[in-house]
């Protein structure tokens, strides 16, 4: 981890994927496109499907392989198949994210309170949205940027899919607590920012990825600036109806393409600090 705001060194800045046009402008208008069903087939990796032993209380230690595989082996059967999304989620620890009173519930498909009134995702959608992120691209991820850190949780995911992780969140308390959470996993990669998520981070782009794990009205126009092309951005936003919904948008040479995908419930999307 690196202090907030520093910028990421010219010489340092991994190969990126794609690069930005110098004479690229960002198209105003967005083309909405058909909803794309969750895959419906089940497959993954082999090891992953053999049984794993469950925790019964007493038993396995929540710092045990064992419990992540099994939280893992679930994300399978709810349709889960990026091997690198499974693989990066069984490595992470969630139980050290939460307060120790609901450290048994970590591995459970349950969002859980981070404090502030803030919430970490439950790991289906955590996965969910790491899966789009990737587009089952073979390799790492090159520079991404998470609107809203939270507990620190999914910014230690991502670090195992990409080469820098930026992520930014609004209010101190966590901006603290995740940079506590994160200090034992000494993830060089992961660059945790205070600061309001809605400007994006534009020393860090352009980005092959951004994520958000907080909803508004409308996408911020700063982090469909700051996504390279090729890039892609999964974030949740409020629908014509007034409900939320999972948006995915692709930043191509010939455009923004935008897919609304299935209702979610992210806590808002605010702007300022606190
Ligand atoms: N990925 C997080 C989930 C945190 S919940 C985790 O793994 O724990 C969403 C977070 O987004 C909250 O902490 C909230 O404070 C933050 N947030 C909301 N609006 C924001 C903004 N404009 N900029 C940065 N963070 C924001």
């Amino acid at each position: 981890m690196t202090s907030p705001f520093k910028p990421p060194s010219a010489a340092g800045r991994p190969a990126f994927p794609v690069r930005l046009k110098p004479d690229m402008g960002v198209p105003s208008a967005t083309k909405q496109v058909v909803v794309n069903p969750r895959p419906a087939g089940v497959k993954g990796m082999n090891e992953l499907k053999r049984p794993v032993q469950s925790v019964v209380p007493g038993g396995v230690g929540l710092d045990s392989h064992a419990v992540r595989a099994r939280m893992v082996h679930k994300l399978v059967a709810q349709g889960v198949s990026d091997a690198q999304v499974l693989a990066a989620m069984g490595r992470v620890e969630r139980h050290r994210f939460v307060d120790s009173a609901l450290a048994n519930q970590a591995y459970e498909d349950t969002s859980l309170p981070i404090g502030l009134g803030q919430t970490i995702s439950k790991p289906n959608v955590v996965a969910r949205m790491l899966e789009l992120l990737r587009l089952g691209a073979p390799g790492k991820l090159g520079r991404v940027l998470e609107i809203g850190t939270g507990c620190g949780y999914q910014a230690a995911v991502l670090s195992h899919l990409a080469t820098e992780v930026y992520s930014i969140e609004r209010l101190r308390g966590l901006h603290d607590k995740a940079r506590e959470n994160l200090r034992t996993f000494r993830l060089p990669n992961v660059h945790l920012l205070f600061g309001d998520g809605m400007m994006g981070f534009a020393r860090g782009a352009p980005y092959a990825a951004i994520i958000a794990a907080a909803g508004g009205e409308s996408i911020p126009p700063a982090w469909i600036e700051q996504l390279a092309t090729g890039g892609r951005l999964v974030a949740p936003m409020q629908t014509a109806t007034g409900a939320q919904a999972l948006v995915v948008i692709d930043k191509t040479a010939q455009g923004i393409r935008q897919t609304m995908l299935e209702p979610v419930h992210f806590v808002p999307l605010k702007s300022g600090t606190n």
